[in-house]
């Protein structure tokens, strides 16, 4: 079974060389990458630390600019990376559906091989995840089999920079009642949404929703992963790193030895190829 990293990032690399000029103009980005010793990572470095920690393959999203030409920049780069490395990339693409033509951006994104989108931070973008674009994009969701990826955060607990701006568990919920079709992850081990999944009438309005589990070491203790998989099943469950935050290899160790055998083959690779499969049919 391979295995899968489910949520990393990547930059185009004059991204990163702008990254001065890009915190003037984007709140969010300067909150997330002003600092310098922020990292922000370009395709060998990730490829790299894939290799470190024998990961076979990595689900890549990108920022959520403010500005669809950044959106469309990073997009190309992260396409640019999946073709280059055999298969090793499958590609997210960024848009921002505040911005004028963004739907015609997503269609060429998909035709170009992007498997979804993500990281989506609707809030930060400017617009409302339970709006018209927020039901636009989950209906080309369905229609394309693409997968969105949303960035959740806690209600409650310590803030961290970029924790504000993406969907809530609560507009998660109701998107995916909406869209039942719609193949979703929430990042974040879903900001608590899973909890719900003890309401009947929940498990089956997020019947294809995920759960990824980046960034989880900063966030939740050594056992959350495991009641996560014990309350939403091990197949809605996904590796995800939150490379370069994160390094992968240590996140790998850390949810292997926290998962029985069986539930770890899955959570660390199984359920993201079948997740992310081109072979998918809307
Ligand atoms: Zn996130």
């Amino acid at each position: 079974m391979p295995v899968v990293d489910a949520h990393a990032h990547l930059f185009a690399p004059e991204q990163r060389d702008r990254r001065a000029v890009l915190a003037e103009r984007d709140a969010t980005f300067a909150e997330l990458y002003g600092d310098p010793a922020a990292k922000m990572a370009t395709a060998p470095e990730l490829l790299a630390a894939m290799d470190d920690a024998g990961i076979e393959r990595a689900v890549v999203a990108g920022f959520a600019f403010a500005d669809a030409e950044e959106c469309a920049a990073q997009g190309r780069a992260i396409l640019e990376a999946a073709g280059e490395a055999g298969g090793r990339i499958i590609p997210l693409a960024t848009v921002n559906p505040a911005a004028p033509g963004w739907r015609a951006a997503a269609e060429d994104a998909i035709a170009a091989g992007a498997r979804g989108f993500g990281e989506l931070r609707p809030w930060n973008q400017g617009w409302d995840p339970l709006g018209p674009q927020g039901h636009t994009l989950a209906d080309l969701a369905e229609a394309t089999g693409t997968v969105l990826l949303w960035h959740v955060s806690e209600p409650v607990g310590h803030r961290y920079p970029g924790k504000a701006g993406g969907i809530t568990a609560v507009e998660l919920c109701e998107l995916a009642e909406a869209h039942p079709r719609a193949r979703m992850v929430a990042a974040h081990l879903g900001g608590g949404l899973s909890f719900y999944l003890e309401m009947p009438e929940v498990r089956a309005s997020l019947a294809n929703v995920w759960f990824d589990t980046a960034a989880v070491s900063l966030l939740y203790d050594t056992g959350s992963v495991a009641r996560l998989a014990d309350l939403a099943g091990p197949e809605r469950v996904l590796f995800g790193s939150d490379y370069p935050l994160l390094s992968p290899r240590r996140q790998l160790q850390r949810l292997k030895a926290s998962l029985p055998g069986e539930f770890a083959l899955a959570v660390c690779g199984g359920n993201a190829t079948t997740l992310f499969s081109e072979s998918h049919q809307p």
